[in-house]
């Protein structure tokens, strides 16, 4: 697989950024890379004495005698929740703001370290005393909430694993996953607030459990949020503020191995069933807190905004752990980015003064196209002088919505963190760094220190630098995942498959190099590739094109079996202006197609346009090519669609011009 076309624009790391920065320059990231090329065990143990308190420090860094089971730091004790919290009242932050808390309708509630610390021991005391123990798994189905932090950071306190379920999975989503864990209580809310609506969560859950085959449950607690009725089951249900009322505000935390599983939580489902990732307690939090300080450049008077939800990865990396384990000041948002206008995010910033922001590229993609006609929720209509620092997790970003965001919410001075990663590997793995790395549209850059990151053929071996493979990572890493929660089977198989030699971490995801620069290019999952008359191409680069023409708001696509070409392209376009029909459609179809043709190559040309209002997204956000390959193919759907968001738009695309 080769490019077809060859992005140029290049954006240094403004000087003044680069001056203070964790790592400044690029000289300063490869003498970090150096020295884990020289002394792997060196440089990841000295980090860990340097960034986590052990309780008992460990003898031994990483163990690969039942590899693919790596472990780490195995006979070191700590806490997850001792270090997010008590750390940072006893260094003197007992004051600071650990939380900025904006409810959906704009409430504003700020929490301070101390009185995270206070409200996560009652709450750990309090889940000790019906029962709960190390090692229990724990089901937490909530919003986006105070509590919603609080409750995972009590388990963790307690060494109780916890499975968060984003608040929008339905009954039989969150039932699958309560059996899956063998959860024995679920934390909850009675309901919760969504752009200026109030949504049931506690109802959801009954209706989850009232199977029998969630029979490991004895406990269900009830967070009050929206005072919506529900109803109590009496010697189950109890309320999250009744329980904790009386409790001391102080609890000796639970000091586990390093590898104690801190919690499982389950992957988007872009490209199938979803799979429950176990991941440890001390490697995954070391991770968490070096990404803050690398890749975010973390600083005591930064505001930092994640507007993840905790139901991913990205929210328990970058929301629950990491701000906290560093001492930051974080933004936690309860609502959504278009209510009560699409201008929201930018009046948060406005207001908070918040100086690093991070987001996905699918709401950078619907606020571009919000903003398109309504100077009003523009960015540039609000003051967003505070940032000086843009990140974007969760899909690759078109370069056309890189640049847009750059300008527009960056004003041109605030470098882009374009974090490539997964739920399998706990934090960032591929990011350009602020203050070193030279930034080019829609690449990911290069590795982060120590992160071994490759591009391997089918069968293993290197390829050379602009051709495009399987990205790999060819050592093992702390924070990466430790299995599949009750399928070590499928974990082998997964992401260290026989035929690339059992060695190497497969992501699943397909990436080319750079030939001068060695940069990281994500082509697309490795299931898309498209095969064009003998032609390998990535997903990622037609769909760029498409978001580059003035027209398009976002655009997936797929490849279709055909008689002459082997495969054809089929695109899936979502217009800025709305859906077109008849005629318009036609023409617009056409038009996109010459626009293909002409800036990447003849060959590239889509064989069927189709539109629609949107495109079929997990609930993450992430677009299910998978379920477009069906579609074009015109059979019906019959896969896994448990955490497809938009159920409805998948009729709409069936239709052809
Ligand atoms: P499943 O594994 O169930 O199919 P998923 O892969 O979407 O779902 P996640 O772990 O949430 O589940 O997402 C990780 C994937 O997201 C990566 O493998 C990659 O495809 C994509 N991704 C995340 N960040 C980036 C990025 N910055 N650039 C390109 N792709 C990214
Ligand atoms: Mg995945």
């Amino acid at each position: 697989m080769e490019p077809l076309k060859q992005e140029n624009r290049v954006f240094n790391p403004p000087a003044d950024f680069v001056k203070g920065a964790a790592i400044p320059g690029m000289d300063a990231y490869k003498k970090l890379c150096a020295e884990a090329e020289k002394d792997y065990d060196g440089f990841w143990g000295h980090l860990a004495k340097e960034n986590i308190y052990w309780k008992k420090p460990f003898t031994k860094v990483l163990d690969e005698s039942k590899a693919p089971f790596y472990k780490w730091f195995e006979d070191g004790t700590t806490n997850a929740s001792y270090n997010c919290l008590d750390r940072q009242v006893e260094a003197g932050l007992g004051d600071k703001t650990a939380i900025i808390f904006e409810a959906d309708d704009g409430t504003v509630t700020k929490v301070s370290y101390k009185e995270m610390l206070e409200r996560v021991c009652k709450m750990a005391n309090a889940l000790r005393k019906m029962g709960i123990k190390s090692g229990d798994t724990v089901i937490i189905y909530m919003a986006m909430t105070i509590e919603g932090i609080v409750a995972m950071q009590a388990c963790a306190r307690i060494g109780a694993i916890h499975s968060v379920v984003f608040g929008g999975f339905s009954a039989q989503a969150l039932r699958d996953r309560i059996i899956d864990v063998g959860a024995v209580a679920v934390i909850t809310a009675d309901g919760q607030y969504r752009g200026g609506k109030s949504l049931p969560l506690k109802a959801i859950c009954d209706e989850a459990l009232s199977t029998g085959e969630c029979g490991k449950v004895k406990h269900v607690i009830v967070s009050k949020r929206t005072g919506t009725a529900i109803e109590m089951k009496a010697g189950r249900d109890v309320w999250m503020q009744d329980i904790v009322a009386n409790e001391a505000a102080t609890c000796e935390p639970e000091w586990v191995s390093a590898e104690h599983p801190l919690f499982i939580l389950y992957t988007s489902g872009s490209t199938g069933k979803p799979k429950g990732v176990q991941h440890s307690t001390g490697g995954y939090l070391l991770w968490a807190i070096l990404t803050m300080k690398w890749t975010f450049d973390i600083k005591p008077t930064d505001v930092f905004w994640c507007t993840a939800d905790i139901g991913w990865v990205t929210g328990h990396s970058y929301i629950t752990y990491g701000p906290l384990a560093v001492g930051a000041t974080e933004i936690v948002f309860e609502g959504v980015p278009t209510y009560p206008n699409a201008g929201r995010f930018w009046d948060m910033i406005q207001k908070h003064k918040a100086t690093i922001f991070y987001t996905a590229p699918t709401a950078i993609r619907s606020l571009i196209k919000a903003s398109s006609n309504d100077q009003a929720v523009h960015p540039k209509s609000y003051d967003l002088s505070s940032l000086r620092l843009l990140g974007s997790v969760g899909e690759p970003i078109n370069p056309e919505a890189w640049m847009w965001y750059y300008e527009n919410v960056g004003g041109s001075r605030c470098p882009i963190a374009d974090t490539f990663w997964q739920t399998e590997t706990g934090g960032h793995m591929i990011s350009p760094l602020p203050g070193a790395t030279p930034m080019i549209p829609g690449s990911c850059t290069l590795p982060l220190p120590g992160i071994q990151a490759a591009i391997v053929d089918e069968a293993g071996h290197d390829v050379p630098n602009g051709n495009g493979g399987i990205l790999v990572v060819k050592r093992p890493w702390p924070s990466m995942i430790r299995t599949i929660w009750n399928d070590p089977d499928r974990f082998v198989k997964s992401y260290f498959p026989e035929e690339l030699g059992g060695n190497l971490y497969l992501a699943g995801d397909g990436a080319i190099r750079n030939k001068e620069t060695g940069y990281f290019t994500i082509t697309g999952r490795i299931d898309d590739v498209l095969n064009v008359s003998g032609h390998r191409m990535g997903t990622m680069e037609i769909e760029s094109c498409l978001v580059a023409n003035p027209l398009v708001a976002e655009a997936a696509v797929v490849g279709r079996p055909d008689d002459l070409t082997g495969e054809a392209i089929c695109v899936f376009v979502v217009l800025k202006g709305g859906r077109p029909t008849g005629e318009d459609a036609k023409k617009v179809a056409t038009e996109l197609r010459n626009w293909v043709g002409k800036e990447i190559g003849p060959i590239a040309k889509p064989k069927d346009v189709r539109f629609g209002d949107n495109l079929p997204k997990t609930r993450s956000g992430k677009i299910m090519r998978r379920l477009l390959r069906v579609i074009a193919k015109g059979e019906e759907v019959t896969q896994d669609t448990s955490t497809l968001e938009n159920p409805a738009i998948l009729e709409q695309l069936k239709e052809s011009l």
